[in-house]
């Protein structure tokens, strides 16, 4: 009996630890249990915070019952298939997601990290950002990175410059994983694996690759887990934010979701105002000055029209 973290859901059964002890112990939903959140077709996730009873010592045969499900800080919901209205929350609780991207190979694409960051801002999930390869960019090219920082950290964000091969940034990267239960993303070959490898070489095998093995699979919802790192906090093991579906933006909502935009909001003359049209739009004059991005208003631009196609 008592109060314990789901750590892994491999669909009809659970590992439970209680956090920060790293003691797993087997668990299994049985009858009614009171949701937390939403209508999903696994309605527990890893992360999420359960209480759980038990009749003797528990072990495989004899697993614990989950009993019911604490409110959730956050979490991060894929739907099942395209056609499908169902959803799964793949993961709760979760303190702080690190969306890794590189300058070139792969070459930034600023619309899909954009996008990710909304994500996270619908989401509640901190985010950091991981500039990785920092080794490669040189000298020729201080201005490319100047220029990333600026937009981002402008946004409000915290960019984190990383290389695996000079250990730059990997202590703080470390410290911020100690701080809880994390989600690592971003595409392919920006050094995920590599990062995980470098702040816990124990973890590297298990976690990345299996990551994008996720996402080839067709049924690549039924496991998820979480893994101690050896420094301190959790990583979690998903196929990441990528190809998470975003919850149904109104047109009007989608601007809340870019920090440095919704600052503005109140001082557009029209309330609502979609920052593309409207005389007196705050949000225009802050591009046009330059105290918001002109990357950052073009991938809102983009999610905007998205959206009205989408809606037709
Ligand atoms: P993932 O697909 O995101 O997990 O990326 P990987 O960790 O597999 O890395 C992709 C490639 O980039 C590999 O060849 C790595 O050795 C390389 N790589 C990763 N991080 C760095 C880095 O900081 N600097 C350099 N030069 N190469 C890196
Ligand atoms: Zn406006």
């Amino acid at each position: 009996m008592g109060e314990a973290v789901v750590v892994k859901n491999a669909g009809s059964h659970f590992l439970l630890s209680c956090l920060p002890a790293w003691d797993p112990f087997p668990a299994v939903l049985r009858g009614k249990v009171r949701l937390g959140a939403g209508t999903s077709t696994n309605p527990v996730a890893v992360g999420d915070i359960v209480d759980w009873q038990a009749d003797g010592p528990v072990d495989a045969l004899h697993p614990a019952v989950i009993t019911s499900i604490h409110p959730r800080s956050n979490y991060v919901i894929r739907r099942s298939t395209n056609l499908s209205r169902q959803s799964h929350v793949i993961a709760a609780n979760i303190g702080r997601a690190f969306l890794v991207t590189t300058l070139y190979f792969p070459e930034v694409k600023i619309p899909f990290l954009d996008r990710m960051l909304v994500t996270c801002e619908v989401y509640k999930i901190p985010v950091t950002i991981v500039l990785n390869k920092m080794d490669m960019y040189g000298n020729e090219v201080p201005e490319e990175v100047g220029r990333f920082c600026s937009i981002y950290e402008g946004a409000g964000y915290e960019v984190l410059k990383t290389s695996v091969k000079t250990g730059e940034g990997i202590d703080r990267l470390r410290d911020l994983v100690s701080e809880g239960v994390c989600l690592l993303s971003g595409e392919s070959g920006v050094g995920k694996s590599s990062l995980v490898k470098s702040v816990d070489p124990s973890l590297e095998p298990r976690i990345g690759r299996i990551s994008d093995a996720h996402l080839q699979g067709r049924h690549t919802t039924s496991l998820y887990e979480m893994y101690p790192v050896s420094g301190g906090g959790w990583l979690i093991d998903t196929p990441g934010l990528r190809g998470f579906g975003l919850v149904d933006l109104g047109k009007e909502e989608i601007s809340k979701y870019f920090p440095e935009m919704l600052a503005l909001a109140d001082s557009c003359r029209f309330v609502p105002c979609t920052h593309t049209h409207e005389p007196g739009c705050a949000v225009k004059a802050a591009v046009d000055d330059g105290r918001v991005s002109p990357e950052r208003y073009n991938s809102y631009l983009g999610m905007l029209e998205e959206d009205s196609k989408f809606r037709q």
